[in-house]
Formats: C-alpha cells, sequence, structure tokens
C-alpha cells in the first residue's frame, strides 16, 4: 500500500482522540499525508509532531463552516489538497428522552450530521479532482435503535442514507464508505451528560475489547481497495457484543 498511496491526502475530522487520532496514524504509517483537524489543538499538534512532516494540524470545530473554509484552504495550500475525508467527530450524549436534554439533541445532530454535511461540502471540490474517497463514521447505531439512544441513533441513520445517496451520486469521482463499529474503548461515553446513562454506559465501555487501532486498520483496508472496487459499507462488532 505504502507505493500506491504515497502522497494522497487524508483529511480526518475528530483526529484529537480514540477512532480517529488511531486512523491518522494508520493512514500515515500506510504513506498518506494527514491533516488532523479537531477543537483540541494541543491534542492534535502533539499527534502531528509525533507523525512528523507528513501531518498538518489544523484546529476546527465541524459546526462553524467558517473554521471548515479555513481548514479547507490550508489543505490546499500546504498538501495540495484532500484526496480523502474521513468524516469522524462525533458526540454520543445519551439519555432517558426528555425537555431537559434538547440541547443535547441539537449538539448531536450538528456534530455528527451536519457536521459531516457540512465538512463534506466544504471539501468536495478537492475531493473531486482526481479521485477521491469519502469516509463516514457512523455505528451500529445507524441500523440498530434502543431506548435512551434515540437521537444518536436518528443521526447515526441519517448518516447512511446521505451516504448511499452520495455513493451513486459521485461516482466515479468520489468513493463512499461506510463505517459502522460496536462499542470500541474511547473517551466517547464520557461527555454524556445524563449522569445515571453515563454511569452504566461508562461500565460497558470500561470492559470494551475492541480498541481504536483495529476500527483503523479497517479503514485503512478499505482506502487501500484499487479503484474498481468500493467497499460500500463495513459493519463490525467486538464478538460478545449482542
Ligand atoms: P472520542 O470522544 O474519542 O472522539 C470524538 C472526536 O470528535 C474527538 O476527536 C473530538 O475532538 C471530535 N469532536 C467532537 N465535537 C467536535 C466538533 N464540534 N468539531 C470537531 N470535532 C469534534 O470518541 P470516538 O473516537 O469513539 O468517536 C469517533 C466517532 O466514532 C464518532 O462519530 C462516534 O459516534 C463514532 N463511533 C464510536 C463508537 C465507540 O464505541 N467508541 C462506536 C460507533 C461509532 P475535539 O473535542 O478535540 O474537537
Amino acid at each position: 500500500t505504502e507505493s500506491s498511496n504515497s502522497g494522497r491526502v487524508a483529511v480526518v475530522t475528530g483526529a484529537s482522540s480514540g477512532i480517529g487520532a488511531a486512523t491518522a496514524r494508520g493512514l500515515a504509517g500506510a504513506g498518506f499525508r494527514v491533516a488532523l483537524l479537531a477543537r483540541r489543538l494541543d491534542r492534535i499538534e502533539a499527534l502531528a509532531a509525533d507523525l512528523g512532516s507528513g501531518a498538518l494540524a489544523i484546529r476546527a470545530d465541524v459546526t462553524d463552516r467558517d473554521s471548515l473554509v479555513a481548514a479547507a484552504q490550508r489543505v490546499q495550500e500546504e498538501f495540495g489538497g484532500a484526496d480523502v475525508l474521513i468524516n469522524n467527530a462525533g458526540v454520543m450524549l445519551l439519555g432517558p428522552f426528555s425537555p431537559k436534554f434538547h440541547d443535547d439533541y441539537r449538539r448531536m445532530i450538528e456534530v455528527n450530521l451536519l457536521g459531516a454535511i457540512t465538512t463534506t461540502e466544504v471539501f468536495l471540490d478537492q475531493l473531486r479532482d482526481g479521485g477521491g474517497d469519502l469516509v463516514n463514521i457512523s455505528s451500529v447505531a445507524g441500523r440498530t435503535a434502543r431506548p435512551t439512544n434515540g437521537v444518536y441513533a436518528a443521526t447515526k441513520w441519517g448518516l447512511n442514507g446521505w451516504s448511499e445517496s452520495l455513493r451513486q451520486e459521485l461516482h466515479p469521482d468520489v468513493r463512499v464508505t461506510l463505517i459502522e463499529p460496536g462499542i470500541v474503548d474511547t473517551e466517547l461515553p464520557t461527555h454524556i451528560t445524563h449522569h445515571a446513562t453515563r454511569q452504566v454506559v461508562q461500565e460497558g465501555y470500561d470492559a470494551a475489547t475492541v480498541e481504536p487501532p483495529d476500527i483503523a486498520e479497517v479503514i485503512v483496508f478499505a482506502l487501500t481497495r484499487p479503484r474498481h472496487l468500493t467497499i460500500n459499507e463495513i459493519l463490525l462488532r467486538p464478538s460478545d457484543q449482542a
């Protein structure tokens, strides 16, 4: 993979922790140049320093379109544009459906769904120019819904429908791949605002067996297939997850 992908440029949102950070690391190892986007600049700068000259840290908030436009300009100037966009930034604010949590609902839709849509339209010209790849990080929750995850599931079901539409529409310029992980050991549950739900979910995450590099490896595999082959969708769970 090193030779065929050498120098391809991948933009990863939410690259400051978890799956995004591991994916950036995996792509750098496979010869990609990587632009790391997130709000926590200290984290992405440390990761970029670790990855070396082919990595660039850019502070961007996926709910702030201006920051994404500025990020796209920097990627254009420093790397000549993006070949791959990985929409990974997300929050999972689980809890009982209640008017107390209306802020959580807006935030999940703005980050997980609208954030991915906005990042993609901002980078679309760069991706189209020369044959690009779009990877959307959905979830098992994009195919199954449970009590207390309704709005989170809605954002991920939304990503799935939008991805399937783009898969058809953007061919042959951009390949579209959807990744749907089950429980992965990350910071994701720490942001849950409903205390009792956070405790229960955190217990499940404390016992997590799948680590971010497991997911990164799958993403790198999908991206390094020859261009006549598109891996449309990958649903993956820890073997003991129901
Ligand atoms: P983390 O909490 O470790 O990572 C989330 C990332 O999203 C962080 O890098 C964070 O960066 C970024 N982010 C959050 N809000 C914004 C924002 N407004 N603008 C830009 N970046 C933002 O969790 P994961 O690695 O687990 O999550 C990554 C993706 O994987 C999410 O979409 C999640 O839904 C999905 N997923 C995770 C699963 C799991 O079990 N862990 C299972 C299935 C899917 P910062 O705060 O620095 O901005």
